[in-house]
């Protein structure tokens, strides 16, 4: 049941907090795809400007290291693109919450990342539905997941990975699950500490 990401290593993340390529793009780019035209929906969507709304950028979500590294355009396929919205709107309250960016390491993988960074071929990543990130400014990754799990976002699941970053998810049917993994395959029910203590 807990097949997530499974990350063997967290790729860097990169801190980018502007709005060229934003939640009304994603939209646009939705609307603009037709089948196959997605990419060229996308590439429209992204020269059209925008709003400066301080939002969860599309750039942010599709953008990996490793995919740079390796040549890989890890697009999504139209049938992400909603999920995407609904990560990238859910990431905004997430935003608000804390009251600072995001640095996010890992959002959409298609399966070729997604094998590359040894993510499950299950992983929510691959739907567009989960973002890895952290947030220093407010604190720690445990500090982070306490702070969203008693808040009342609906999101999908909240898992610490490792005490170093947060695995956030969100669902057409949100289960507000807190989960915790230390060690690879094995994830804990609630927000814990490494010696299983109870943080929220
Ligand atoms: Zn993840």
């Amino acid at each position: 049941m807990f097949k997530l990401c499974y990350p063997l290593g967290q790729e860097a993340g990169r801190s980018i907090h502007h709005s060229a390529v934003n939640l009304e793009q994603i939209e646009r780019a939705v609307a603009a795809s037709s089948g196959s035209g997605v990419a060229a929906g996308l590439i429209q969507a992204e020269g059209d400007g925008g709003a400066a709304l301080p939002s969860v950028s599309l750039e942010q979500l599709l953008y990996s290291e490793t995919a740079v590294r390796e040549g890989i355009a890890n697009a999504p396929p139209p049938e992400v693109l909603p999920n995407l919205r609904r990560l990238a709107r859910g990431l905004d309250r997430v935003v608000d919450l804390l009251g600072h960016p995001l640095e996010i390491s890992s959002g959409y993988r298609c399966e070729l990342l997604n094998r590359r960074v040894g993510g499950t071929p299950e992983s929510q990543h691959v739907l567009g539905s989960a973002a890895d990130f952290t947030c220093e400014p407010f604190g720690p990754p445990a500090d982070v997941a306490a702070a969203i799990a008693r808040s009342p976002i609906r999101f999908d699941q909240c898992i610490l990975e490792f005490g170093r970053w947060v695995h956030l998810s969100f669902a057409a049917r949100p289960r507000r699950r807190t989960l915790s993994i230390y060690s690879p395959g094995v994830y804990v029910e609630g927000l814990r500490g490494p010696d299983g203590r109870a943080l929220a």
